[in-house]
């Protein structure tokens, strides 16, 4: 299988590398020049446009910053769009978070130039795009699902069929929306339980072990002590940034603003975690949230 692979940054470089390393024949891109050196450095063949890696490929992999940059990059400028360039019926598998609108334009796009097209956003960041042990939710047909899965198993370990075009970017948008409101929720506890007198400890062994237990209190545990590899035993060193959190919860603000929700809960998480991130937060994780919460207590 040739694929290409665009956008070479913090995922899309090592996810690129696994699919080398499972036999196939990759060649990536970036704009950014620094990237491409990156990426040559780290032994994957890459070439001097995003229109030469496309030339000939079975599969175009995107994985981008915004939907800004999938859309305008899918489209080109005039006949250099990489739907243009692509052969006939090739698949195109968007791995950038980005928000349901604009993933079913990007559909919209390939499909009209004769593509096949999925939207196939990630969870498990750098580290799991390193160790190929990304969840991968995916929107599209059945059928580009299938011929996509070998691809999308060479870099992760759990693909989800989430329905047609854009309900990937639509399940990771609400997974992310339980995330933050749920990791509020831990950190409020915990500075309550500080100031009613109860060790981090105590509560820790009641809710892990009550109707409280969830990743955020578990995994990600906001104060440092009971769950030694969570972030707030290193300074909040991330882990998820908060820049990130921030960005998906824009994206869950426009899907409530378009389905007319009442989420009241995930519109105070996205005010939350938008102050965390214009402040100290962007490159802490965002469990660091319980420090803001400590805070203004
Ligand atoms: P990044 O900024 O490190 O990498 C994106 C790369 O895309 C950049 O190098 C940029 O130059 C390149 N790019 C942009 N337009 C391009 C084009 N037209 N052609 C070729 N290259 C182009 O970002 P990242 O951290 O790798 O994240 C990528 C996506 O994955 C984002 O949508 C992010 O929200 C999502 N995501 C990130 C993480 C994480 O932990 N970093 C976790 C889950 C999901």
């Amino acid at each position: 299988m040739r694929i290409a692979f665009l956008g070479l940054g913090h995922m899309g470089l090592p996810m690129a590398k696994n699919l080398a390393a499972a036999g196939h024949d990759v060649v990536g891109f970036d704009v950014f020049p620094a990237a491409v050196d990156t990426a040559l450095d780290a032994g994957l063949a890459v070439t001097l446009s995003a229109q030469a890696a496309v030339d000939g490929a079975d599969v175009v992999i995107t994985m981008f910053q915004s939907g800004a940059q999938v859309i305008a990059a899918y489209r080109g400028a005039g006949g250099d769009g990489l739907v243009d360039v692509a052969p006939p019926g090739t698949l195109f598998i968007d791995c950038s978070t980005i928000s349901v609108e604009e993933a079913q334009e990007a559909h919209r796009i390939a499909e009209i130039a004769g593509h096949r097209s999925l939207d196939a956003p990630v969870s498990g960041g750098v580290v799991g795009a390193e160790n190929a042990t990304l969840a991968f939710m995916v929107g599209g047909s059945d059928v580009d699902f299938e011929s996509a899965r070998p691809i999308l198993e060479a870099m992760g370990r759990r693909v989800v069929h989430c329905g047609g075009a854009g309900l990937g970017q639509a399940a990771k948008v609400c997974n992310n929306m339980i995330l933050a409101v749920s990791q509020i929720a831990v950190a409020e506890a915990f500075v309550l339980g500080e100031r009613l007198g109860l060790t981090h400890q105590a509560l820790f062994d009641v809710a892990s072990n009550a109707s409280g237990q969830c990743w955020a209190l578990t995994t990600n545990c906001p104060v440092p002590g009971p769950v030694p590899t969570s972030p707030a035993n290193r300074d909040y060193q991330p882990g998820f940034a908060g820049a990130l959190m921030n960005k998906d919860l824009g994206l869950a603000e426009q899907a409530i603003a378009s389905t007319g929700v009442d989420a009241r809960m995930g519109m105070l998480a996205r005010e939350i975690y938008k102050e965390f991130a214009d402040g100290a937060g962007a490159g802490q994780d965002f469990s660091g949230i319980i420090n803001t919460i400590r805070e203004d207590a």
